[in-house]
């Protein structure tokens, strides 16, 4: 098996109970649930429950958690983005008149997808920015750019300090693949400074068992920036012709000759990375694939 660095207490979650799930009072009426890989939030309003997607991964432990904090039915869903892993378990929490809300383009991936589990979002909206208050608790839902998948959104709750915004990036762990499947590099980068103007003190990202805080998110923008760094100082010196000279590449092989410069251009980039070793887990994991999405995009974006 590959060798990887043991993850460092700071990084570890609580212990999932027996149950499957753990939940966490986030103040203001909202919780945090989480079964070790993935998790969301929801909040108890005056009557009854808005429930930010529903993962396959907690099922009908979804329900359970909720039902521990509250007997209110789940009124309102809101999906943060089309990925069948956040939303893959809707259909578990639609019965009738349950309000689904979505950006628009959220909404034409799941019509596209044609997957029972996600049922269509009952209200839909084009705009950047919208803000709704549902029973009492103010909602503003921010599409600001393609940093994960097109329609994604910020979900913030101004009066609880809460941010939503999943697979944005993992608190105390380096981001998942190719900068967590970004759409959009750019995008993914201008996220974490975006994400710094909203007045949060929790964040919710959708994996692990941790939630966030604004720190968190200045400390992803840090490693990301040295990610980039990095790369643009191997693109600028890893030169095409010496690195297919040196692997041997054919001359009319000429997509090769790409593939084993972009090879060469990752591993200078990760031999001039800082060390974040005692600041992040799971440096080394993806480190290759966030250099190779990053590089890609510094190149030619
Ligand atoms: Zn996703």
């Amino acid at each position: 098996m590959t060798e990887f660095t043991p993850v460092p207490d700071f990084a570890l979650g609580p212990d999932i109970p027996e149950a499957g799930y753990a939940v966490k009072d986030l103040g203001g009426g909202a919780y945090f649930v989480t079964q070790g890989m993935i998790n969301t939030m929801f909040v108890v309003t005056k009557n009854g429950v808005v429930l930010v997607d529903a993962s396959p991964f907690l099922g009908d432990k979804l329900l359970a958690a909720i039902e521990e904090v509250t007997p209110k039915p789940v009124t309102h869903l809101i999906y943060s983005h089309a990925h069948a892993d956040h939303i893959g378990a809707a259909h578990l929490v639609n019965r009738n008149g349950l309000k689904i809300i979505a950006h628009e383009i959220t909404g034409d991936f799941i019509k596209e997808s044609k997957d029972d589990r996600r049922p269509l979002p009952t209200e839909t909206f084009k705009s950047r920015h919208k803000e709704i208050d549902i029973d009492g608790v103010r909602f503003v839902l921010d599409y600001t750019g393609d940093w994960h998948q097109a329609g994604n959104l910020f979900i913030h709750l101004p009066e609880q300090k809460l941010m939503g915004a999943m697979d944005s990036f993992t608190p105390k762990s380096a981001p998942f693949f190719r900068l967590y499947f970004s759409a959009h590099v750019p995008a993914y980068f201008d996220a974490m400074d975006q994400l710094l103007e909203y007045d949060f003190d929790t964040i919710v990202t959708g994996h692990m068992a941790l939630p966030g805080t604004p720190e968190d998110v200045a400390t992803n923008r840090e490693f990301i920036h040295d990610l980039r760094t990095s790369a643009s100082e191997a693109l600028r010196t890893v030169d095409m012709k010496e690195a297919s000279a040196a692997a041997k590449v054919p001359a009319n092989n000429k997509q090769a000759e790409i593939k084993v410069w972009m090879d060469a251009v990752v591993a200078r980039a990760a031999e001039l990375m800082p060390s974040w070793d005692k600041r992040l887990a799971g440096t080394d994991i993806f480190l290759t694939d966030n250099l190779n999405a990053t590089a890609w995009s510094v190149f030619i974006d």
